[in-house]
C-alpha cells in the first residue's frame, strides 16, 4: 500500500511464496495472528488473487499484555473484524514489558505493515517508536490507552474519567460513611490515571466533609491481581482489618483484593468496585463478593479500532467525536460509552450483549437462586 515499488516487489514476492508453499502444502498465516484467516491460505492461488493478496493492508496490533483476560477479546474481535474489512493483522504481546513492546514493534515496521495499533503497556514510552513509525509513513492508531507526548493519527478508547466516576458513585451508595482504600491500576498506564480522575470527582467533596477518610492509596504494578492481593493484605493488618469500601479500578486488581479479604472472612462484607466485566469479575456480582465492575464493550471498541486502522492505511479520513490532548498535539479521540453494570442489570447488559452467557455468569450460583433464563 505504502509504495507502489513494494507492490510490484510484493506481487513477486507472493508469487514465488504461493509457489513454495503450494509446493509443501502449507498456509502462509500471518505471524503471532489470529491463524484463523482463510484468505491467507496460499495453495493453488492464481495470478489475480495474488494481485489482491498484495494489495491487502498489513495491520501491526502491538498489544500490552495478553495474559490479562480483557485484551484477548479486543485481540478477538478486533483481528476477525480486520478481516472481515479485508485485512491482515500480525499480532504481539509484550505481556507487560515496555522494552519488548518496543522491540516487537519495531519487528512489525520491518514486516512493511501499513497502520500500527498500540495498546500501550506504557503510555509513556512509546514516543520514538511512534516517530519511526511517523518516518516511514506508517499511520499510528492508539487504542484504548493514550501515547503520550507522540504525533499519533487518532485515540479510540471510552470515556475514561466516567469508568472512575462511575466506580466511586457506586461504591459512595452503598458506603456513604467509612474507611475507604483506594486500589489504583498500572501507574504507567494512563488510562489508570484518567480513572483516578473521576473517581476523585466524586470522592474529593465527600473526603473535604470528613465522611470518608482514605486509609491507603497504592497503584497495582502492572494491573496484577497479585500485587493487589499483597497491597490488600497489608492494608488489612495495617487497619487491623477496619476497611469500609476499596475502589479498584478494574476487575483483576478487584480479584486480588477480594482474595485478601476472603482470607480475612470479609468477602462480601467490604463494597468493591471493578472494571471490564470480566468472567470471573461478574460471577463474584452474582456471588455477592465483588460490587460492581464497568462493562465496556469490547465488541464496540474492538470493532471501531479495526474500521479506522483499515481507513488511516487507506489514507482516509476519521471521523472524531473530539480530541485529547497528549502533552504534544491534540489526537483525534474517539470516544465510547462505558455501562455501569451490578446483580440487577446483569442479565440487561452482559448476557444480553452475549458477552457472557447466563449459564457462564451463574456457574456457581444454586439454580433455584438465579434470575429467570432471558
Ligand atoms: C484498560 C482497562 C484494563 C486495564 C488492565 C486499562 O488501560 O482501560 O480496561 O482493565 O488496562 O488491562
Amino acid at each position: 500500500m505504502k509504495h507502489a515499488v513494494k507492490s510490484v516487489w510484493s506481487i513477486c514476492l507472493v508469487l514465488v511464496l504461493s509457489l513454495v508453499l503450494s509446493a509443501c502444502g502449507q498456509d502462509a498465516a500471518p505471524q503471532n495472528g489470529s491463524g484463523t484467516n482463510p484468505a491467507d491460505q496460499s495453495n493453488g492461488q492464481e495470478a489475480g488473487e495474488a494481485d489482491s493478496q498484495a494489495e491487502k493492508i498489513k495491520i501491526g496490533l502491538s498489544v500490552s499484555d495478553l495474559t490479562l483476560e480483557r485484551w484477548q477479546h479486543d485481540r478477538d474481535i478486533f483481528v476477525e473484524k480486520a478481516e472481515e474489512l479485508g485485512a491482515e493483522v500480525l499480532v504481539q504481546s509484550a505481556n507487560g514489558e515496555d522494552a519488548k513492546q518496543l522491540s516487537q514493534i519495531q519487528n512489525m515496521l520491518s514486516q512493511g505493515i501499513d497502520v500500527l495499533v498500540i495498546i500501550a503497556n506504557n503510555s509513556d514510552a512509546l514516543s520514538t517508536v511512534v516517530d519511526q513509525a511517523k518516518q516511514e509513513g506508517v499511520p499510528v492508531l492508539a487504542y484504548d490507552r493514550l501515547i503520550n507526548n507522540s504525533d499519533i493519527d487518532a485515540y479510540v478508547s471510552f470515556d475514561n474519567v466516567r469508568v472512575g466516576e462511575m466506580q466511586a458513585e457506586y461504591i459512595v451508595k452503598q458506603v456513604p460513611k467509612g474507611s475507604y482504600f483506594l486500589l489504583g491500576g498500572s501507574p504507567t498506564d494512563n488510562n489508570a490515571k484518567m480513572f483516578r480522575e473521576g473517581q476523585m470527582n466524586i470522592l474529593q467533596p465527600l473526603i473535604d466533609k470528613g465522611d470518608i477518610t482514605v486509609v491507603g492509596d497504592q497503584w497495582a504494578k502492572d494491573w496484577q491481581a497479585s500485587e493487589a492481593l499483597t497491597i490488600i493484605e497489608n492494608a488489612l493488618t495495617a487497619n487491623q482489618n477496619k476497611i469500609d469500601a476499596i475502589v479498584a479500578s478494574n476487575d483483576s486488581t478487584a480479584g486480588g483484593a477480594i482474595q485478601a479479604l476472603a482470607a480475612q472472612g470479609l468477602a462480601g462484607k467490604v463494597a468493591i468496585s471493578g472494571q471490564d466485566a470480566d468472567l470471573a469479575a461478574v460471577q463474584r456480582i452474582v456471588e455477592g463478593t465483588q460490587s460492581m465492575t464497568v462493562y465496556k464493550p469490547i465488541k464496540t471498541i474492538a470493532t471501531k479500532s479495526a474500521e479506522v486502522a483499515v481507513q488511516l492505511a487507506k489514507g482516509e479520513k476519521v471521523e472524531a467525536s473530539g480530541a485529547v490532548n497528549n502533552g504534544k498535539i491534540d489526537v483525534p479521540f474517539i470516544k465510547l460509552d462505558p455501562i455501569m453494570v451490578d446483580k440487577e442489570n446483569m442479565i440487561d447488559t452482559v448476557i444480553k450483549d452475549g458477552f457472557h452467557s447466563y449459564d457462564d455468569v451463574y456457574k456457581n450460583v444454586p439454580e433455584d437462586q438465579r434470575p429467570s433464563r432471558p
